[in-house]
């Protein structure tokens, strides 16, 4: 019999836990399903660039999963239960329920409207592709002149803003943002991002905290009123919901929560990753929802998983971050050093130089889900026993 994992979502998580499970055990004793939505990889740190009209490189799951191992099942999750191991997916077929033995859950996220009045009505967001299109076929309608507000002055909003104003300099383009603009950042990027904003023209409005959301217009707590003919909402992301209709444990928001390896703390069946999971990172913060975040945690996941289906010891994948990569159109960049637990230092690069350093980022990014077997080296290890008695023996394969 045949372990049976189904791995949930394939973003960058959900591909790259699949691919490293994939080089990680034997084909004949597990089967590896990764059920998708869409056909093609999605680079959702790009959709700013594709709201823009820039051209995404196609990346069709066919391809790059083709001759792994992985299954690809095309279909939409509509419910997991954890109790009897079974997912229900639906598809142009219909409905069917997949029976897995192990599980790993990494849907993402969309964007969070906060319940902001207006904004489901109103507001564009991109977060996800289909509002990346909508936005970049309202933004090609626009006159000259017409005003923007992207809501929103977190990395996201800041990466949408002088997207927008190096792609359409036409536009008057403004921010508003909660605190001050690039407040968590050094002095030394702070003053980067307030140099760029300036030359590309960008209105910021600080302390401006948007309470309502009108076909042309944004109010902002303090009673102010912008103009906006498109308004860009960036204030974080929600996860999906359908751990939430689970028994799995989650946080008030919906996050699975999970112990060092990924799994989940109420059923061991279960593995979160990506924006899916809250997991503890250094100095016990929660760690943000971002690639940064969400690739080491597929890796963790992958290796505990192999590890305790193969009878090993599960290794600790380092969970830190380096730096926060940030796009400020496609000439200019800031990559903020930061502690292990996300806190700005001293360091920052600007310029032309960080704008390739991103853009290198995300090519690597890509390219690792693009190749998902490629890039480490084939450890195909039998596997010995089901998860729960998992001993210390370790039969290498070939
Ligand atoms: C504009 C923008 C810029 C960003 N820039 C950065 C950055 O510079 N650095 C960084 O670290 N992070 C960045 N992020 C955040 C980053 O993109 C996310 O944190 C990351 O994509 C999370 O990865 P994930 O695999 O958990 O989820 P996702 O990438 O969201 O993948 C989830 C997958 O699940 C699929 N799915 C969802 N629901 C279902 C369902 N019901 N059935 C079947 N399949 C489903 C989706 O189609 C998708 O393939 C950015 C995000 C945006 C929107």
């Amino acid at each position: 019999m045949q372990h049976r994992i189904i791995v949930l979502g394939a973003g960058y998580a959900g591909a790259i836990a699949a691919g490293r499970l994939a080089k990680r055990l034997h084909r004949e004793d597990v089967s590896i399903t990764l059920v998708n939505a869409e056909p093609d990889f999605v680079e959702r740190v790009r959709m700013h660039q594709l709201a823009t009209g820039q051209h995404l490189k196609p990346r069709p799951f066919s391809e790059m999963f083709a001759g792994t191992g992985v299954e690809l099942r095309l279909a939409k999750v509509t419910g997991v239960d954890a109790d009897r191991k079974a997912v229900t997916v639906l598809d142009a077929e219909g409905t069917e329920e997949l029976e897995y033995d192990t599980l790993v859950f990494a849907l993402g996220s969309g964007w969070n409207d906060q319940g902001v009045p207006g904004t489901a009505e109103h507001a564009h967001e991109i977060a996800s592709r289909p509002g990346a299109l909508r936005l970049r076929e309202r933004l090609a309608r626009l006159e000259a002149g017409e005003p923007v507000v992207v809501v929103g002055g977190g990395l996201t909003g800041v990466e949408a803003a002088t997207e927008l104003a190096e792609a359409r300099p036409d536009l008057d383009i403004a921010l508003a943002a909660r605190g001050a603009l690039g407040d968590w950042l050094s002095p030394k990027g702070r003053g980067h991002l307030r140099k760029v904003f300036g030359r590309l023209g960008i209105t910021v409005h600080e302390h401006a905290a948007v309470t309502a959301v009108a076909a042309d217009h944004v109010t902002t707590a303090d009673g102010a009123s912008l103009p906006a003919a498109v308004t860009v909402w960036t204030t974080g992301f929600a996860v999906h919901p359908v751990a939430q209709a689970t028994t799995l444990e989650v946080t008030g928001t919906g996050q699975i929560v999970v112990d060092r390896s990924m799994r989940s703390v109420s059923h061991p069946d279960v593995y979160a990753i990506g924006d899916a999971a809250m997991v503890t990172g250094p100095g016990d913060k929660p760690l943000r929802m971002s690639c940064a975040s969400g690739v080491p945690t597929a890796w963790q996941a992958a290796d505990a998983i192999a590890a305790r289906l193969t009878g090993g010891k599960v290794p600790t994948t380092p969970l830190r971050y380096f730096n926060q990569c940030i796009s400020l159109g496609r000439r200019e960049g800031l990559i903020q050093y930061v502690t292990a637990d996300d806190r700005a230092v001293r360091a920052a690069l600007t310029g032309r130089l960080a704008a390739v350093y991103k853009e290198l980022v995300c090519k690597g990014a890509a390219w690792s889900i693009a190749n998902p077997t490629l890039g480490m080296p084939t450890r195909r290890r039998r596997v010995v026993q089901e998860p729960a008695q998992a001993a210390s023996t370790v039969q290498a394969a070939a």
